[in-house]
């Protein structure tokens, strides 16, 4: 491991936002603060680096955040960060600076941006895992996934008392691209009949079979839910297909959308961005470069960032086996 040692760091949010990305950003600035370094903050991800819209940050200006939702440092997508000349034009701005390290806290997309400008220039990045989705390999936590899957849980609480009280069958659509935790989770917390994730595909005919053989039984009452990546195309494209083949099942569909990356942070979530926060800087001091900070089994874990990005979490079949039967 190269040792440098650095003295200014600036910290991003950057992507799509998640609740506990503001308990991360505290970390980071106090941490770097009690360890004497100066602490910048950029603002709108890549875009603030590329426009050199940087500010210094002190204690106070990171008070009274670790309850809130969003980022105080506002996120972005910037396409320019993705051509070498935007690379080139966000480093001239950090030299300017003298910023000599760098917190980026956001998903996959925004680790990759931080692989290429790490490969390119001598400024060391630590990535944090601030995604909602749960779709980085290397750390068991990412921060803002309980604060999701609570807000989704308790929406779902709420669609399942007046789906009971008119023997409804619903569909749920929760957030998840290219990862179906979110749906997993929550659809095992309430007690979905059917999960549909995006690892795995869809079988609409056993989805058919197995509502058809519900309703023999007069077990009219049917949660499904759906992640927005599912391969089939998301709770509309089911809804469609079931209307088709049984008309007689009063289906309805409900996409629950940004309300599940908006809120307070859940302790779990305040906790782990805590703690990632403290050892990104941690990691800059003693020279890490180009890794993301995660946690596995409970410790702290290191990824290269080229890894985090290239691999996923695996869903366990085995969950999918117990929905069926836990459902029936
Ligand atoms: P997330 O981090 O939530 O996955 P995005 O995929 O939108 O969000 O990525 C956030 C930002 O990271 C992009 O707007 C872009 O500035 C940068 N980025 C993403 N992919 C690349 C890439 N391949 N090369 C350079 N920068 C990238």
């Amino acid at each position: 491991m190269e040792k440098k040692k650095v003295t200014k760091i600036g910290v991003l949010t950057s992507g799509g936002d998640s609740p506990g990305m503001n308990a991360a950003v505290r970390a980071v600035v106090r941490t770097g603060i009690y360890h004497g370094l100066e602490v910048y903050g950029i603002k709108r991800g890549y875009a603030g680096m590329v426009e050199n819209d940087i500010e210094r940050m002190d204690s106070k200006s990171v008070a009274n955040i670790i309850q809130r939702g969003g980022t105080i440092l506002k996120t972005a997508r910037c396409l320019e960060f993705k051509e070498p000349a935007g690379r080139q034009k966000a480093y001239d701005n950090l030299r300017k600076l003298k910023i000599d390290g760098l917190v980026i806290i956001g998903g996959d997309g925004s680790f990759k941006g931080a692989q290429k400008f790490s490969e390119e220039f001598d400024i060391p990045c630590i990535g944090l895992p601030g995604t909602i989705d749960k779709d980085i390999a290397g750390s068991d936590v990412t921060i803002g996934f309980d604060t999701a899957v609570n807000t989704a849980v308790e929406a779902i609480d709420k669609i399942r008392d007046t789906m009971d009280a008119h023997d409804r069958l619903f569909i749920v659509e929760v957030m998840g691209r290219d990862a179906g935790y979110i749906a997993l989770h929550s659809g095992i917390a309430t007690g979905a009949e059917n999960i549909m994730i995006p690892e795995n595909e869809t079988d609409v005919e056993a989805l058919i079979d197995s509502l058809n053989e519900k309703e023999k039984r007069k077990k009219l009452v049917n949660l499904i839910v759906v992640a927005e990546g599912d391969k089939f195309g998301g709770a509309e494209e089911i809804a469609k297909v079931i209307r088709k083949r049984i008309p007689t099942a009063d289906t309805r569909v409900c996409i629950l959308g940004h309300i599940q990356r908006g809120g307070s942070p859940s302790c779990s979530d305040r906790l782990i961005a805590s703690h990632m926060g403290y050892y990104a800087v941690e990691s800059l001091m003693v020279g890490r470069h180009n890794v993301m900070v995660g946690v596995i089994n409970n410790k702290i874990h290191y990824t290269p960032l080229e890894k985090a990005v290239k691999q996923k979490q695996k869903i366990g079949q085995e969950w999918m086996k117990i929905v069926k039967i836990l459902a029936s």
